[in-house]
């Protein structure tokens, strides 16, 4: 039995039927998958109402298609001609029931709320709550508390709390909250009239701003306090080594602004995502608060002019430190996205020639979807030049917009081919596959905005229903959504909890055929890479949670909002 969100149970389905366990639009491609078992394929399948069993629909399964990543042989049960909105499963005779799903007209709303809302609960320096509808999910404030590290070149205490935890663990990344913070307020610039009116049931609700800009500031306000009066950017808030799996009130262990460990102690690529994200938020903010808005802008500029004294200044863990290190040995693509963002917020020609000298050399990287990830932002850049309005090049633009374009397409002829109907090529599962899978739905977003094309929406959400539960797992990788979502994060406030589910709305790493810890070690040799994942708190490697790859599953399903 499984425990779904309302704790009640639900019959047993078979995970050889594969749903996206929280729905379809109604209106839209509704596909189920099938794996089969050696020995022959099944024949017919029925999708039925779930209140009374009903049968609403018959159909035939697809001829098996072989899936590499997983060594399954895959069935479609393609039933796109229903339409009527309701709770649903789909029956294979000899072969059992699926989850229950829904098809809606804005199925995902929820999903969305809870994804988003999982940043709220990551949040640090506060006392968290989530609220009646997640009982004795809350804890006190944590680390209030900072210090400067002897790394930092500054030394006593810093007043720093604030920020999301990054992952699993305690720490606050610069780096990593830079890809993160900027892809929510992209999701904001792009999808704002869908999202200005949802509210998160967070301590800002109803205060005149949306409450996806109110999420972002609680980071962005740490982000800007981790900038020294010259304009650089500490790499990082941690202790010196992770804690134990404790609840995050009770980590006794000194939070530290660590540096470089020598002048000018502060870093290239935190500097930069700094600038980037503070020019984003320069023009996100202005509507609702101008005083913050300028004055991000302000931390922007220092940041960019920053890196022009200090063009590549590469952090590594100075000697003592061993948490998250986010090292990343090339600069130069978070130092274009800043210019971007700074030229699209202000215009200035000084930034704008930056970028037209540099982003050339660029452009091949979106030969390769999805091209972004937290040490690759040059995709950021790229796009957000070809998005501002007002006076951008030409050519640059065309370039920028025509490789996006045909990357997509590719990506949707090799999704229609999958087994899984995924965009996973056999090297994506890597760490944090799932974030790959999500990254795919919004490099696939973007190229809609460039030439709007229902397919690359369609594809995008044909990634949102792998990660939802239509994989080899048949397993939901967002807690508590869907009926038979994934239950042991490697996440210290749920794992050092005695709640019965984990914290809600977060998106697991995925499969991960690198292998990295212990639990994935144990796999048989030849496990192939789509399934090489354990849903045990032991496989960091490939069920942690972090900000980075929340941030692409909120704004692929704020993509596929309506
Ligand atoms: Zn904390």
């Amino acid at each position: 039995m499984a425990l779904a969100e309302t704790g009640k149970t639900v019959p047993k389905a078979t995970t050889a039927i594969k749903v996206d366990q929280v729905g379809y639009p109604a209106d839209g491609p509704k596909v189920a998958l099938v794996s089969v078992a050696a020995g022959g394929a099944a024949k017919l399948f029925e999708l039925r109402q779930s209140s009374n069993d009903a049968v609403v629909w018959k159909g035939e399964l697809a001829a098996p298609v072989a899936d590499a990543d997983t060594g399954d042989q895959v069935q479609a049960a393609d039933f796109s001609d229903f339409h009527r909105v309701g709770t649903y499963y789909i029956a294979v005779p000899g072969v059992g029931r699926s989850w229950d799903f829904a098809l809606g007209k804005n199925v995902f709303e929820r999903a969305y709320y809870m994804a988003l809302r999982g940043f709220y609960g990551q949040r640090c320096g506060t006392a968290v709550d989530m609220g009646p509808e997640f009982p004795g999910y809350s804890h006190p404030a944590c680390h209030l508390h900072g210090e400067f590290h002897a790394s930092s070149g500054k030394s006593g205490p810093a007043d720093n709390a604030g920020g999301w935890h990054d992952a699993g663990d305690y720490g606050r990344y610069v780096v990593n909250s830079g890809i993160s913070t900027g892809t929510l307020l992209w999701a904001w610039e792009i999808y704002g009239k869908k999202l200005k009116s949802i509210n998160l049931k967070i301590p800002e609700s109803g205060n005149g701003t949306p409450d996806i800009l109110n999420e972002a500031r609680w980071n962005l306000e740490w982000m800007l306090k981790m900038q020294d009066t010259d304009g650089g950017v500490w790499h990082k808030q941690t202790s010196e080594r992770f804690d134990a799996f404790e609840q995050p009130q009770d980590d006794r262990l000194i939070s530290e602004v660590i540096g470089t460990g020598s002048a000018p102690y502060k870093s290239t690529c935190a500097t930069a995502d700094l600038g980037a994200v503070a020019a984003i938020a320069a023009r996100a903010y202005k509507p609702f608060d101008a005083k913050f808005a300028a004055k991000a802008l302000e931390a922007a500029r220092q940041a960019f002019a920053w890196t022009e004294k200090n063009p590549n200044v590469i952090f590594r863990n100075p000697k003592g430190v061993s948490t998250g290190e986010y090292g990343d040995s090339n600069c130069s693509d978070e130092r274009l996205w800043a210019a971007a963002e700074l030229y699209r917020t202000t215009g200035e020609k000084a930034y704008g020639d930056y970028f037209l000298a540099n982003y050339a050399a660029f452009l091949p990287i979106l030969d390769n979807p999805p091209a972004a990830g937290w040490s690759d932002v040059a995709p950021m850049g790229l796009w957000t030049y070809a998005l501002a309005h007002g006076k951008t090049d030409r050519a640059a633009v065309d370039a920028i917009k025509r490789r996006t374009v045909a990357a997509a397409q590719a990506v949707v002829t090799r999704t229609r081919a999958a087994g899984y109907v995924n965009s996973m090529k056999t090297t994506d599962y890597v760490w944090g596959s799932n974030g790959v899978a999500a990254g795919y739905g919004m490099y696939l977003l973007i190229a809609n905005q460039f030439a709007p094309n229902h397919e690359f929406a369609d594809t995008a959400r044909d990634n949102l229903h792998y990660i939802l539960g239509r994989n080899a797992f048949s397993l939901s990788w967002v807690t508590q959504v869907g009926e038979n979502p994934y239950m042991h994060p490697h996440h210290r406030p749920s794992g050092s909890s005695k709640l019965p589910a984990p914290w809600p709305g977060l998106m697991s790493g995925g499969p991960n055929r690198g292998r990295q810890d212990a639990v994935l070690v144990k796999l048989p040799k030849d496990t192939p890479p789509a399934k090489s994942y354990v849903d045990e708190l032991g496989s960091y490697a490939s069920n942690e949670i972090a900000i980075n790859w929340q941030a692409a599953l909120v704004f692929l399903m704020a993509g596929e909002l309506r």
